[in-house]
Order: C-alpha cells, then structure tokens, then sequence
C-alpha cells in the first residue's frame, strides 16, 4: 500500500521539497550566514541549506545593539587577567579580522556603519585613572592588528554629566543591525543558499555517510554530508557539555530626542551597560549583571526589572529633565561561558561547531564563518 505524506503536497514535493545536501547550517545569525557566503563564494557549486527556527530574524543578530566593538579597556584588563596575554590578544585578533570581512562582504554604506569610535565611560577617578594608565601598553599590543600607534585615548568628550572621564576606542564603530541582517541574509541567497525559517532541528544522527536531521515541526528529515552547527545561545539541545550558557539581554529605544549629548557607542560598567544614538533616537540595553535571572533564558521574555533600571539610568544619568517616550523595547539571547572565546572546532568527523560568540558577537561573527568555512573546504579537498 502506498504510503501517503500528509503534510506535503504532490507539488511541493515534486518542485520544493529537496532533502539532500551537501551541507546544512543549523542557524541564520551571522555565523551561519557567514560560514554559507564563505563557502559559497569558494564554491557556488556546493548544494547549501541553512535551517532556522525562528520565522524571522535571529536569536542575536538581528536583535543586538549595533555595537561593531573589538573590546574596550577594562574588559581587555579583565581577560588578560583571566585568560593571559596570548588568548586575549587572539580573540581582540579575531574580532578585527571578522569586522573587516563584514564591512567588506556588505558594504559600509549599505549597513550603516559609522566610524564612531566606541567610549567606555567612567564614573569613578580611581578606575579611570588605572584603566587610563594601560593605555600605552594596549595601544603597543594592538598596534600590529588596528594600524595605529593610538587604539586608545583618553577622551576630551564631557556631554554627559554623570561620568568622571572616558576612554575612546577608534578602532570601533556603530551600524545598523537591521540593515546588516537583511544584507546578510540575502546575499547568502544570492549565492545560492537556501533558508528554511521555522525549522527547529531536534536532533541530528551521523547514519554511514551521512548526517540525517529531525525536525521538531515536519515529518520528513534533512540529510547532508557535512553539518556546521551555528546555534549559539541555543546548543544545549544539540550538543551536550559544551559549557555554554543563554544570556538573555534587553534593549530600549526611545521616541525622537531633539537634541541629545552621544556621538559615539558608549559602554559602561565594563560593557555590561551600553547606549548609543540611532538618528534621533537613543538605544540603551544590558544591565543583565544586576538581576539574578531563575526563568529560561533562551526565550525572549521581557525581564520588569531590567527595563526599569534601563529607563532610570536613562532618564537619570543620561537624559535629564528631556522629554520622550520609550518607543520599542525587546530582547535578544546572547551565549556566554567561563571563557569568553568562540568554542569553533569539529565534534566528529562530518560536524563542525561555531558558538559562543558572547556580547561581541557582531565583529567576531564573521571571523568564525570565515574559520568554519575554511575548516570545511580543506576536508572538502582531502
Ligand atoms: C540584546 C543583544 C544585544 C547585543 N548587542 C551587541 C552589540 O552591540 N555588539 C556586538 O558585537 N554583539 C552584540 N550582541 C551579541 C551578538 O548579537 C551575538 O554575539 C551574535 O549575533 C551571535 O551570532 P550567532 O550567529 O552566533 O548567533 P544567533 O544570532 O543567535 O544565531 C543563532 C541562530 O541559531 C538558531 N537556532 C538555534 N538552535 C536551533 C535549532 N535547533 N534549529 C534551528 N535553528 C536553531 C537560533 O534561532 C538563532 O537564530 C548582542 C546580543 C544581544 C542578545
């Protein structure tokens, strides 16, 4: 007796439905969309699909703050602290490298990048002063990789009335995270892959030569050759002990603002605080640190607590006595882990892994596509 498929049609199946690939992407943030352009732009004849299980946008990268940030000064003091001069000075490495892959890939202009370097703020002299007398050994350790002798300077800026001092970083700048996405996503359409949206991967076999992937919402499964897991903040399913953990991160945007005091990305409390100008508008997110989160942090659940101590630095600290209204307000999750390096390496033979990309995931993501791509092509030529 034939056996009949219920949730495909004749059509669909004839014409759409196409199973086998030579590799699947778990994920459209921008590692996997990187990893799909980098290998698609080395061979337009792999056969590429990306799956996703949100309908639209990205757990991270659609939904972050903008910031194209390679570190400031006191969370380079604080991982070379942790993790040692070496390890920290790769990941700084990196995040450059990813950055300049971006703009190049995309386009300035068409994201919306604005090289406005990132200022970290400082509200206490004691911290400033000992952050600012790092700054001659970080500008010599960066030197090689940013092109300048100043990386680092104390800032002349003083627009805001709560800080003690601040810290510019040049080698960063803002974009918009709406424009990156979309560009990102269609050019890796444009070379050829395809996107499945609201497809959640439940689990996924190595069977012989093959990878076979289960979805959670559709009866038939997926095969490839090669896999290439890009699920960040949300790998725990997938993979077990990868030591990885879902942050959950919330954003404010504000009603237009006649005049307000940011010119650059500002960062605060070792970036656990962050703020910036989108036009007229003023975006403020993070704070997470303060707040014991015990719900699930890998939904996009709106934290009371959090937003109201975003409004009150806002209205308090930032813009006082200013009127406006908060016109958006949602959240992202973010990866975060003992260390605060990408995890990139091969689980088996056939499946590659490129998570934990932490809360400077915009400038390192395409490093890490970049990284995975190229570990694939080189088995792909073995
Ligand atoms: C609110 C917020 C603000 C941030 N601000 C900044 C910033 O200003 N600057 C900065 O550098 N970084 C920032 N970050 C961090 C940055 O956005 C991330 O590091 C980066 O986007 C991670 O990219 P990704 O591709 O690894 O992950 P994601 O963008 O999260 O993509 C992973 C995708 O995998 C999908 N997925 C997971 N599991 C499955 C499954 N089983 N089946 C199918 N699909 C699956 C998820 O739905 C998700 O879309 C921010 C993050 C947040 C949340």
């Amino acid at each position: 007796m034939a056996v009949y498929k219920h949730n495909i049609s004749f059509w669909e199946q004839q014409s759409l439905l196409q199973l086998q690939y030579d590799v699947i992407v778990v994920g459209a943030g921008i590692s996997g969309l990187s990893t799909a352009i980098q290998l698609l732009t080395h061979d337009d004849t792999l056969k590429v699909l990306i799956l996703e299980k949100l309908p639209i946008g990205a757990g991270a990268s659609s939904r972050n703050a903008g910031f194209a940030c390679i570190g400031s000064i006191s969370e380079l003091e604080s991982d070379l602290k942790n993790y040692g001069f070496d390890h920290t000075i790769n990941t700084v490495r990196r995040r450059i490298n990813g950055l300049r892959v971006l703009l190049d890939q995309l386009g300035e202009h068409e994201i919306g990048y604005e090289h406005k370097s990132g200022c970290e703020v400082f509200e206490d002299k004691l911290s400033f002063e000992a952050n600012a007398a790092r700054i001659p050994f970080w500008n010599e350790a960066l030197e090689d990789y940013t092109y300048t002798k100043a990386t680092f300077k104390k800032s002349n800026q003083n627009s805001m009335k709560f800080h003690f001092s601040s810290i510019e970083n040049c080698a960063e700048g803002l974009l918009d995270t709406g424009k990156m996405y979309a560009r990102l996503y269609n050019k890796a359409i444009s070379l050829g892959a395809k996107i499945l949206n609201s497809c959640n991967v439940a689990n996924y076999e190595e069977v012989n030569e093959y990878i076979v992937l289960n979805l959670s919402n559709f009866e038939d499964s997926f095969r490839c050759k090669h896999l290439v897991l890009c699920s960040n903040a949300f790998s725990n399913s997938l993979v077990e002990n990868l030591n990885l953990t879902p942050c959950r991160n919330q954003i404010l945007v504000t009603s237009p603002i006649d005049k307000h005091p940011l010119n650059h990305g500002y960062h605060f409390d070792s970036g656990y605080i962050y703020f910036r100008a989108i036009g007229d508008r003023i975006l403020i997110g993070g704070a997470r640190n303060y707040f014991s989160e015990e719900d699930n942090q890998e939904h996009f659940g709106l934290n009371r607590d959090n937003i109201d101590y975003l409004k009150r630095f806002l209205s308090e600290r930032i813009l006082p006595g200013v009127d406006y209204r908060i016109d958006a307000c949602w959240s992202g999750v973010l990866s975060g882990g003992i260390d605060r390096t990408p995890i990139v390496k091969y689980l088996s033979d056939r499946v590659l892994i490129g998570v934990r990309l932490g809360g400077m995931g915009v400038a390192i993501g395409s490093s890490i596509g970049q990284e995975l791509a190229e570990m694939l092509i080189r088995k792909l030529n073995d």
